[in-house]
Order: C-alpha cells, then sequence, then structure tokens
C-alpha cells in the first residue's frame, strides 16, 4: 500500500517571512495524522526549516537547478545538493504553472529530476490535462506522455500527482468517479515503470469541504494543496480527512 501524503504548495505565498514563519509554527502545532509536507517559496526555506526541524514535517521546495546538483556558475539557480544540506527533503517538478508560465517540457523536467534523485531528494512530480484536453477528452494521453518522464526514476524516490490544469485555483474538480478512473490509470503506467507502490495524489481546489470525499476516493493517496494550505484550519481539516 502506498503511504499517504498532505502536502501544502505554498506558491508564491505568503508576503512576508514572518508571516511563513506563523504559518510553519501552527503546522507544527497541528495534530497530523498521515505524513504532511509543506512547501515554501525559496527565501522562507531555510526560517521555515529550522521551525520544522524538531517535527515529523517534511520540508520540500518548489524547484531545482537543471543542470548541476552541486554547485557552479548558474545565476539564479538553487541546487538539489544545496536544499538537501538545509534539510529539504522533496521537490516539485513538473507544475502545470511552470509548464503554462515558463515553458517547462519534458527534457528540462528529466535534467531537473536527475539533480533531485543525485542529490537524494524525493521528487513530487506534477502531470495534469488542460481544459480543453479534457473537453476533448484528451486526458489519459496527455498523462501517458507526461508521466514518460519517470521511467528510471528509483520509486522510493518519487511521489506522483494528478492536477488537472483546470481545476487549480478554480473551485472545480473532476467528480470522484473520474478521479477514481485516472489515479487508476496512473497507477497502471506507474505498475508497467516497475513501481507499484508509488504514492498518487490528486491536486485542484483541495479544500475542508470536499477533502473527506477524495480521501475515501479509491487510488487516492493524499493531496496537494494550494490555497487552502495557506489557512491553518483549512488546512488542518483536510489533513485530518486523510
Ligand atoms: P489549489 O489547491 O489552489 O487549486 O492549487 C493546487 C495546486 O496547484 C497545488 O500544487
Amino acid at each position: 500500500n502506498a503511504q499517504k501524503y498532505v502536502i501544502g504548495n505554498w506558491k508564491l505565498n505568503p508576503a512576508t517571512l514572518s508571516q511563513a514563519c506563523q504559518l510553519a509554527s501552527s503546522l507544527v502545532q497541528m495534530d497530523k495524522s498521515v505524513q504532511v509536507g509543506c512547501v515554501p517559496s525559496f527565501v522562507h526555506l531555510s526560517a521555515v526549516g529550522e521551525l520544522l526541524a524538531e517535527s515529523s514535517i517534511l520540508l520540500g521546495a518548489q524547484d531545482v537547478c537543471a543542470k548541476t546538483a552541486t554547485t557552479g556558475a548558474f545565476t539564479g539557480d538553487v541546487s538539489a545538493g544545496q536544499l538537501a544540506d538545509i534539510g529539504v527533503k522533496f521537490v516539485i517538478i513538473g507544475h502545470s504553472e511552470r509548464r503554462a508560465y515558463y515553458g517547462e517540457d519534458n527534457a528540462l523536467f528529466e535534467a531537473k529530476i536527475q539533480q533531485a534523485v543525485d542529490a537524494g531528494l524525493t521528487v513530487v512530480f506534477c502531470v495534469g490535462e488542460t481544459k480543453s484536453q479534457y473537453q476533448a477528452q484528451q486526458t489519459l494521453v496527455v498523462l501517458d506522455e507526461q508521466l514518460s518522464v519517470l521511467k528510471s526514476v528509483p520509486a522510493d524516490k518519487l511521489i506522483v500527482a494528478y492536477e488537472p490544469v483546470w481545476a487549480i485555483g478554480t473551485g472545480l474538480t473532476p467528480s470522484i468517479d473520474e478521479v477514481i478512473g485516472v489515479h487508476r490509470h496512473i497507477k497502471q503506467v506507474l505498475a508497467r515503470y516497475a513501481m507499484p507502490t508509488v504514492s498518487v495524489l490528486y491536486g485542484g481546489s483541495v479544500n475542508e469541504k470536499n477533502a473527506a470525499e477524495f480521501a475515501t476516493a479509491f487510488g487516492v493517496d493524499g493531496a496537494l494543496v494550494g490555497g487552502a494550505s495557506l489557512k491553518i484550519e483549512a488546512f488542518s481539516q483536510i489533513v485530518a480527512a486523510f
């Protein structure tokens, strides 16, 4: 059975370091039934990491340098080794915002995954179809193409997140049956890659009201939460649901 995770992707939030530290402190206080992770922006990582140090919460990063796992002349980048050194355990790669706003593609994801794995980080790899792909019933074809970069990732260093692009930040979600069907498909693909126990999380407008439904859906091993992870009351209810 796959391990369960509820991970808060803070994206480019909150506005200040002190707000990030406040959020991290409340996470430490929260009751945790499953493995919880939080993913602050780079400038908040080390301060949040210190606050989480004695807790069970896993610290994640939102991006990683594709060129090296160590050091070098790569202005503006942060390496997997630097992240690991300050206690980061995992990195999000393949998020639809990186695909859409920064043109990131499979070749870049493969390079980033390689650096992350070289430094011992776990990869949270995001996949998901756009609204037009969903409407054209292309979801599974799109996912197959996105998942193809994972073929040689060590299974114990991988978590997959299914995030339909049209569900992110919109309040819209697929039906539970659709989510179950897509997760079943993703797990079949992962089984073909000899990684049958990789956790597959759902992401996209998860909130305190719908979390229980996702939590009981077959094949949903947790949630990757954006907006609702910034509100401790909402996030703690989501964690409790899983
Ligand atoms: P929302 O929960 O805000 O829809 O964002 C989901 C997401 O993109 C998490 O990575």
